[in-house]
């Protein structure tokens, strides 16, 4: 379930719109007829939680042709550090979701089986094989991520949004989550007196 957050200033009464921390979405040639495409682009399908497999299913993909063939769409909801506005972060994306998880699994397997008999320590095994399994996955994605960008940057430059702040063109921003507990600038008043605070889930 993602949790949804929101921006509340202690010295006004400044309150951000609510968001989640971000989620995914499929971009299509053409306008969808899905119930989830974005009412301001149709070719942006979202892929609401927890119904991710059924819409892909829905508009004839899965997690790793969506991945593969550059339409998996990454947006991501952050605060800007210099002026406090809310904006999004958008760009292609990879997200191999089950069929990832089993890519991984068996060379993790492997590690850990390999190191499990050289220690002659299972817990050591079972542990070396979980970070195996992190470690590639998160390698995995950076290089296939950085790759479909490239490959497919056309796509990327329409449709995606850099770091770039539209109220003051700052590049630092900071996530939601890390950050519920420090207070940030609030874009009406100019005071650092913004908390962002879970409201609720979605
Ligand atoms: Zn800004
Ligand atoms: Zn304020």
């Amino acid at each position: 379930m993602p949790l949804i957050y929101e921006g509340r200033c202690s010295a006004c009464d400044y309150i951000s719109p609510s968001h989640s921390e971000g989620y995914s979405a499929v971009i299509l040639d053409e306008p969808s007829e899905s119930m989830f495409a974005d009412p301001i682009d149709r070719r942006i399908v979202i892929l609401e939680h927890p119904l991710e497999l059924h819409i892909l299913e829905e508009i004839g993909c899965t997690d790793w042709s969506a991945s593969i063939g550059g339409r998996m769409f990454q947006i991501r909801h952050v605060v800007c550090r210099a002026c406090g506005t809310m904006y999004n972060l958008r760009r292609l994306t990879t997200w191999f979701g089950a069929t990832g998880c089993l890519v991984m699994l068996l060379p993790s397997i492997l590690i850990g089986v390999c190191v499990g008999w050289q220690s002659n320590s299972f817990s050591r095994g079972l542990i070396s094989g979980w970070l195996g399994i992190l470690t590639l996955a998160t390698a995995f994605e950076v290089v296939v991520g950085q790759f479909i960008r490239l490959r497919y940057l056309d796509r990327d430059k329409e449709f995606g949004r850099g770091a770039d702040c539209p109220a003051c063109h700052c590049k630092k921003y900071v996530s939601f989550r890390p950050h519920l507990w420090r207070r940030l600038r609030c874009p009406k008043c100019r005071q650092n007196s913004v908390r962002v605070r879970m409201v609720g889930k979605s």
